[in-house]
């Protein structure tokens, strides 16, 4: 007898590039960046890209995050095209769906870590509902701050924060709306070594604690080798590393 399809037979992959290409104008000039980038990531992964600067890595997270269009090549998530979907919806699903993590932190400096968290919640309600749930979200936003380590900082300016605790402030920004995939582009760059690591920590312990499906882009090897899975984006695309140690 013939065994029944199991769930993870039947689930399409969760996020998806195919045959991404995209290149900049520069003058004259056509700057060819992504020549053909096929990725695939299921849920729960960790997967880490690693590549030169000026390898096309922060413009691929544009692209897999809906920050940008491909001039050619789709991008899916769950088994649904969702480059080409209208603007709007397209806003809708990048709030809901993924996390955004940079290197810069690009937190608002005149509002307070609790208030920079809040954000994309303040981006997804109306101004009424919003109000309506404001002490519910609050709540929520000092829980993860706690979760990451800054429940004593909430009322900080950015300012007055290191760069690990910044970075840690903006994990907690991506992790409010409860996203599906955290894209994280050079998480550690500006980062001393040990704060560094204990941002991978934080990013291993939300992967394995949360089921977190993560991807993040470096070009620091060694920051790439402690994600589950390891592929090198060089010359436009994607070239398969050995699964990391
Ligand atoms: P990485 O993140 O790997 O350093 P990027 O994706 O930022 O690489 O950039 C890849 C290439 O595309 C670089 O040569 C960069 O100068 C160029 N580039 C990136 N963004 C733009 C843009 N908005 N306009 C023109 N050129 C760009
Ligand atoms: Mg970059």
């Amino acid at each position: 007898m013939s065994q029944p399809a199991t769930l993870s037979m039947t689930q399409p992959v969760h996020l998806c590039a195919k045959a991404l290409d995209k290149a900049y104008r520069k003058g004259e000039h056509q700057v060819y960046v992504l020549r053909g980038v096929d990725a695939k990531l299921e849920r729960g992964e960790f997967l880490s890209i690693v590549g030169q600067s000026g390898s096309g890595k922060s413009t691929l997270m544009h692209l897999l995050g809906l920050l940008d269009e491909p001039d050619v090549g789709e991008v899916w998530l769950d088994g649904n095209r969702i480059d080409n979907l209208p603007a709007t919806t397209r806003d809708e699903l990048r709030n809901h769906v993924f996390g955004f993590v940079f290197q810069f932190y690009h937190l608002l400096p005149e509002l307070t870590l609790l208030e920079n968290v809040l954000c994309p919640l303040m981006i997804r309600y109306s101004a009424w509902e919003y109000w309506k749930r404001r002490v519910e979200f609050r709540d929520k936003a000092k829980a993860i701050a706690k979760q990451v380590g800054l429940d004593h900082r909430l009322s900080h300016r950015p300012s007055e924060l290191s760069g690990g605790e910044m970075q840690r402030a903006a994990i907690a920004r991506a992790l409010i709306g409860e996203p599906s995939v955290l894209l994280a582009d050079e998480p550690t760059g500006n980062l001393d070594s040990q704060t560094g690591g204990e941002i991978m920590n934080l990013l291993h312990q939300l992967n394995e604690e949360k089921k977190l499906t993560i991807v993040m882009v470096t070009h620091d090897e060694k920051i790439a080798q402690q994600a589950q899975r390891i592929v090198r984006l060089s010359e436009g695309r994607i070239q398969s590393l050995n699964e990391a140690a």
